[in-house]
C-alpha cells in the first residue's frame, strides 16, 4: 500500500487484516520500539479524529508533532505540498492530514513527491477512511461479519465523506447498503437505494446517522422539522429490531438527526465507535509503517493481554 487515502484502494483482505489487528491491539496493546515522529496536519476542525490519532500515536510510543494553522506559514500562503515536504525534511516519519479539498492528495502528488507515508484524516466531502475502519470494527464486534447485514446510512449524504467511505467499503464487504436522506441531501452518483426513515428503522441491522454538514452548504439549512421528518425520534427508535445498533460519527446535533435521549441508549454504539477509533488507528499505523519498511516485526512490542472481552 502506498499512502492510506481511500477505502477504494483497500481490498477486502486488507480491511479484514487491519480489523483483526485492531481487535488484537484492543486486547493486548502494542508499542513501537523505535524513535519515530508523527506529524499531524489538520486544516479543518477536528476533535475526535485528531485526538484519537494522537492517543494512538502516543500509545504506540511515538513522538507527536502537531501543526496549528494559525501559528504556521500556511497563513503566509505556503502550499500543502511545501508544508508536507517541510515535515519530511525535518524528520517526520509520516503525516496525518485533514484538509477541506476533496482530492488534496492528488494535488500534493501533482506538485512533487513525498517519500513518507500519508494518512487521510478527512478529505472534503469525499473520504474519511480511518472513520470508516472504526465503523467497520464496531459492526464486526457486533455481528461478527457485515455480509448480508442491512446498513442504512441516513442524513446529509451528498456532503458527507463518512457516508461515501462507508457505503463503498460496506458494499465491497457484502453488506446491503441503503441511503435515507432529506430532499437535496441525496447523492445520485452512488448506486444505493433510498428509503424513508420509517422504512429504515424497520429493516436496519445498523443505522448510521450523519450530521448535517452546515459548513459545506451554500445556503443555511433550516432544521426545525428535521427530527420529526427525517431523524431518529423515540417513536421510530422503538420500532427498530432488538439487535439493531445506532451509530453516528459525531459531532452529534442532539435533537436534529437524533433525539438526545437516544445518544447513550442501550442500542447506541456512538461512544464505542470513538473508543474503537484508537485501536483501529494504531492498527492502520502499524500496517502501513510495516509495508513501507519503516518498522518490522522486531520493532513491535506486545504488552500483556488485558482482561477485556
Ligand atoms: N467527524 C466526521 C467528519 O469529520 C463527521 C462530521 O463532521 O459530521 O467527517
Amino acid at each position: 500500500m502506498k499512502h492510506f487515502i481511500s477505502m477504494q484502494q483497500l481490498s477486502k483482505e486488507t480491511m479484514n487484516q487491519i480489523l483483526k489487528e485492531a481487535e488484537l491491539i484492543r486486547k493486548s496493546p502494542k508499542t513501537i520500539n523505535k524513535q519515530l515522529f508523527a506529524a499531524n496536519l489538520f486544516f479543518e476542525p477536528s476533535t475526535r479524529t485528531k485526538m484519537s490519532f494522537e492517543v494512538a500515536q502516543r500509545k504506540l510510543g511515538l513522538e507527536v508533532l502537531n501543526l496549528y494553522e494559525e501559528g504556521s506559514s500556511l497563513i503566509k500562503g505556503e502550499s500543502l505540498y511545501d508544508t508536507a515536504k517541510t515535515f519530511e525534511a525535518i524528520g517526520a516519519d509520516f503525516l496525518v492530514v485533514r484538509h477541506p479539498s476533496d482530492y488534496w492528495m492528488d494535488e500534493i502528488e501533482e506538485e512533487g513527491q513525498l517519500n513518507i507515508p500519508v494518512f487521510n484524516a478527512g478529505s472534503g466531502k469525499e473520504e474519511h477512511p480511518t472513520q470508516c475502519m472504526l465503523d467497520l470494527l464496531t459492526m464486526y464486534q457486533e455481528f461478527g461479519n457485515v455480509e448480508g447485514k442491512k446498513v442504512v446510512i441516513a442524513g446529509d449524504i451528498i456532503h458527507s465523506r463518512v457516508a461515501k467511505s462507508n457505503a463503498r467499503a460496506l458494499e465491497k464487504l457484502g453488506a446491503d447498503v441503503y441511503f435515507s436522506a432529506a430532499p437535496g441531501f441525496e447523492d445520485h452518483s452512488l448506486p444505493f437505494p433510498y428509503i424513508t426513515m420509517d422504512e429504515a428503522v424497520e429493516i436496519a441491522d445498523a443505522l448510521m446517522l450523519l450530521r448535517i454538514q452546515h459548513e459545506r452548504h451554500i445556503h443555511k439549512t433550516e432544521t426545525d422539522d428535521y427530527l420529526s421528518l427525517y431523524g431518529l425520534t423515540m417513536e421510530r427508535a422503538a420500532r427498530m429490531q432488538k439487535h439493531a445498533i445506532i451509530m453516528h460519527p459525531a459531532p452529534i446535533n442532539r435533537g436534529v438527526e437524533i433525539d438526545t435521549r437516544l445518544v447513550e441508549s442501550k442500542q447506541s454504539r456512538i461512544f464505542k465507535q470513538m473508543e474503537n477509533g484508537v485501536y483501529v488507528r494504531m492498527a492502520i499505523l502499524i500496517h502501513v509503517l510495516k509495508e513501507w519498511g519503516i518498522i518490522n516485526e522486531n520493532d513491535i512490542n506486545e504488552c500483556k493481554a488485558l482482561n477485556i472481552i
